[in-house]
């Protein structure tokens, strides 16, 4: 891809010292350095409230979160310098009003000194508490509206429910326009997310039978080996459906299911998905009593190795009843997928990480091979996000040999695993999205709203049906038993093990 042509510009980054910014935000922004893709110009404040120089900060946090996380630590030694020379550090408390003052003279020193038009990034990699404030903060002391344009990047999670949505989202909008805000979902940056519209849209094989006349039903899991890392004190207060459901598997849902756009234009691909967070099938107390399974790890073992339970990792409380694991069975209510049940999963301590979509179609009428061999594998379309990125399609074919034995054979491309394929990451796509002004991959305020619709009354049931019985399963289980159960009973079964079947 050729970079476009960007206008140059400052990003300030709250929280510049951060987890994010360090394992995320400045790899990022050093991979699309060396790749070409960054304006020429564009200078980066990291903010926070310890006392490093410029050089300090080059040395205690840029170069290691450099030499740990960039896909292109290789080329440190020809760009470091380079690149560094674009990053400074400002010192303040987001909570002192004299420091946005001070903020506020030092981007506009920057800009006169780069000749630049005052075009300002301002990205909140801070904890959730801190946005409104940051927010009001900017507009009250006058660092928007800035001189050229300006747009502000936003982390997850968006708000605990729809009230607090909503409140942030009006705090949001008192300072910037809804087109000069970019809520990230970082599922949206990765390769194989965005490959999903082109799988669909670009392949005339499928568009045809992406339907409920074809397809059975939809698995979606999001499965990660690791525990609570630093986490555990945001993580408890959010659980995995705010967590991953609300946002990520439900972006995800809106991929497989939406309609054709009426074209690429952001705002036509984001209509689409919309309509599919709205024609949700909600889900009432019953409902969810049956097609919502929660689960806590207990201990268990992951890789050979013994881990904690949940309730002791740090920073969760030690009876906490925070669900680390959620299954899912929901219903899009619409001509296309009336019937098709969509199962998600997401959880920690599960025994794979992994992020796939499956899509599993029907299998033909009992008659000819599917009469002969009773036992015949259904055909599968299987989204490799990741580690894994890919895409494969099951088939039934017959084994070479004088017997029609029948077996289920892969068309399978693994993007990833092609010599030289160094994919980039989710962030390197958004960062640069966000420098051209192209909002497509970050959510709408309305898809924001209409997801916390949805999970909402599930949160509002689990809580009415009191304290739940955790933890419920053990450490390098794919959860509770319940999970599995939904989709027996519905004569149906996950797709572990990397997706479909182990095919020899
Ligand atoms: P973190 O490691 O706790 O970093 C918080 C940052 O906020 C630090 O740079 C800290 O700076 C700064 N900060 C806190 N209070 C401040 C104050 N009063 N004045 C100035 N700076 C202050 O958090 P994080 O993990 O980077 O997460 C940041 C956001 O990204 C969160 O919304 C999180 O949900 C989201 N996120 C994180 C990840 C991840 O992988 N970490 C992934 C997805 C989303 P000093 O302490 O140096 O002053």
């Amino acid at each position: 891809m050729a970079p476009d042509r960007l206008d140059n510009s400052l990003l300030v980054i709250f929280g510049g010292t951060g987890d994010l910014a360090r394992r995320k935000l400045y790899p990022a922004l050093f991979n699309l350095f060396v790749d070409g893709f960054l304006p020429p110009a564009l200078g980066v404040i990291a903010v926070g409230r310890c006392g490093f120089t410029r050089d300090s900060f080059r040395q205690e946090i840029l170069l290691p979160s450099l030499e740990t996380f960039s896909r292109r630590a290789a080329s440190l030694d020809a760009y470091f310098e380079p690149f560094a020379t674009r990053l400074h550090y400002f010192r303040t408390d987001i909570y002192d009003p004299e420091g946005y003052t001070r903020l506020g003279q030092f981007l506009v020193e920057l800009e006169e000194a780069a000749g630049s038009r005052g075009n300002r990034i301002f990205y909140l990699a801070v904890t959730p508490e801190h946005f409104g404030p940051v927010i009001r903060s900017l507009k009250e002391t006058g660092l928007v509206p800035a001189r050229g344009w300006q747009r502000v990047v936003i982390e997850k999670p968006f708000g605990h429910d729809l009230p607090s949505a909503t409140e942030l989202n009006r705090q949001l909008r008192e300072a910037f326009s809804e087109e000069e805000i970019y809520r990230i979902d970082h599922y949206l940056g990765k390769e194989m997310i965005q490959n999903i519209m082109v799988i669909r849209f670009a392949n005339t094989f499928f568009e045809p039978v992406w339907n409920n006349k074809y397809i059975d039903h939809v698995q979606i899991t999001s499965a990660e080996t690791v525990g609570m890392e630093n986490r555990g004190g945001y993580y408890d207060r959010a659980g995995a459906l705010r967590d991953m459901v609300q946002n990520h598997l439900l972006q995800l849902v809106t991929l497989v299911a939406m309609e054709p756009p009426a074209s690429l234009a952001t705002e036509a691909i984001r209509d689409e998905k919309v309509k599919v967070l709205r024609s949700l099938k909600p889900l009432d107390a019953a409902a969810v009593s049956k097609n919502a399974i929660r689960g806590q790890y207990g201990a268990g073992e992951i890789d050979g190795q013994m881990v904690p339970p949940y309730r002791q990792e740090k920073e969760v409380a030690p009876d906490s009843t925070t669900e680390t694991f959620v299954a899912l069975k929901l219903f899009i209510d619409n001509f296309r997928w009336a019937g098709v049940p969509f199962y998600l999963r997401t959880g920690k301590r599960l025994p794979l990480k992994v992020t796939e979509i499956i899509l599993q179609f029907k299998s033909l009428p009992d008659i000819l091979y599917f009469k002969e061999y009773g036992e015949l594998r259904p055909n599968l379309l299987v989204i490799r996000v990741q580690p894994l990125e890919g895409v494969y399609v099951q088939l039934n074919a017959k084994r070479p040999g004088n017997n029609n034995y029948i077996v289920p054979i892969r068309l399978d491309f693994c993007q990833n695993c092609e010599v030289g394929v160094n994919s980039p990451e989710a962030y390197e796509r958004l960062l640069y999205d966000v420098m051209r002004g192209d909002p497509t991959l970050f959510t709408r305020w309305d898809e924001v709203e209409a997801a916390w619709k949805f999970v909402d009354p599930i949160s509002a049931a689990w809580a009415a049906q009191g304290q739940p019985q955790f933890p419920n399963y053990a450490a390098g289980q794919w959860g509770p038993p319940a999970a599995q159960r939904l989709l027996i009973c519905d004569a149906r079964r996950w797709w572990e093990e990397n997706g479909a079947e182990s095919i020899s």
